[in-house]
């Protein structure tokens, strides 16, 4: 394995500085668990890792009913989803994170390390698509914040700039009738990356028998995960039936690219993005307490 330089700061001050100082040449380590596994193959070279997770401000999850939800960038999928207010409000993004990993990864594995590793099959964030969520960065000339369908710019590759870094992910305050999931494909249970993963959302009307507003996400069908606003914005305004859901499912396939690999073929994942979007809508409109037409 490659020779690196470690460091731990307090404070995301110091982070800043030490990117800044290093000109490109450090990463961050959040959980490591993508991160020791690249150094170690190579596949990634630095000279120094700044670990994160020792800063409070980039572990702790806070919610209020106005703000909504703040998850720092470093904290561990198993906090998340043992979260009393994420298991509450946000469905979906449980649905997606409690996916990553075994428990051992859970512990240390963090959503923000999933979403800057920017794998196309990363299971949180198709979830974190459908909810809405933001990152929030900070880097040398400040701070901003890009929506999450944004962040993610080819397999592998984030919208970071350098000396840029994701401190945190918040998500929009719940909405009454509103409702979402995650599903994934994977042929065997050992086979942990999704061969294709669906997140769906859906905001229904007072009655709940029409869709407000809907999102889908799609992931491992294109080099990024993608927001699918076609089949979502298809059913804005409709009525609540299964002709319409399938209609969604079929547009949700129609913009999935999917490349066939030794984990499923282009054909196969198409038929899945339909089969998943169906799924996943029909399981978020029953969060939702949706009552279908017929
Ligand atoms: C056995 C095993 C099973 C797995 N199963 C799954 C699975 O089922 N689904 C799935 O989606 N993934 C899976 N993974 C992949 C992995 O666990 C996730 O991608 C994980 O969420 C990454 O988080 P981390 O905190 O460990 O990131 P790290 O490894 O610390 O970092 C990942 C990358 O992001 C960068 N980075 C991290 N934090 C920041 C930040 N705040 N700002 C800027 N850059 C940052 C790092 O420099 C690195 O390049 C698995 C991994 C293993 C080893």
């Amino acid at each position: 394995m490659q020779s690196f330089d470690y460091v731990a700061p307090k404070s995301v001050e110091e982070v800043a500085t030490l990117l800044a100082d290093k000109n490109g040449d450090a990463r961050i380590l959040s959980g490591g668990t993508d991160l020791l596994v690249q150094l170690r193959e190579g596949r990634r070279q630095t000279k120094l890792v700044i670990d994160i997770k020792n800063i409070s401000e980039l572990t702790q999850i806070t919610f209020d009913s106005k703000n909504g939800l703040r998850i720092g960038a470093a904290a561990s999928c198993h906090e998340i989803c043992s979260n009393p207010n994420v298991i509450k409000h946000y469905p979906g993004l449980v649905d997606g994170i409690h996916l990553i990993g075994g428990v051992q990864i859970q512990n240390r594995a963090s959503v923000g390390g999933n979403l800057c590793n920017a794998s196309p099959a990363a299971d949180s964030i198709p979830a974190l698509i459908v909810h809405q969520a933001v990152c929030h960065i900070t880097g040398p000339n400040g701070s901003r914040t890009l929506p999450v369908e944004s962040f993610c710019v080819a397999p592998g590759k984030n919208a970071l700039q350098s000396g840029e870094f994701l401190t945190s992910i918040t998500v929009p305050a719940p909405k009454e009738n509103f409702g979402a999931s995650y599903l994934r494909f994977i042929p065997r249970n050992e086979m942990d990356i999704a061969v294709v993963g669906v997140g769906a959302s859906v905001l229904l009307g007072a009655d709940r028998k029409r869709f407000v507003a809907v999102r889908i996400g799609l992931g491992a069908v294109a080099p990024t995960p993608l927001l699918a606003s076609p089949a979502g914005d298809f059913l804005a305004g409709k009525a609540l039936t299964h002709e319409n859901v399938k209609e969604a499912a079929k547009r949700g396939q129609a913009i999935a690219k999917p490349i066939t690999d030794l984990r499923g073929t282009a054909e196969h994942r198409k038929h899945l993005v339909a089969v998943l979007v169906e799924r996943t809508l029909n399981i978020a409109i029953e969060r939702a307490g949706g009552k279908y037409a017929e």
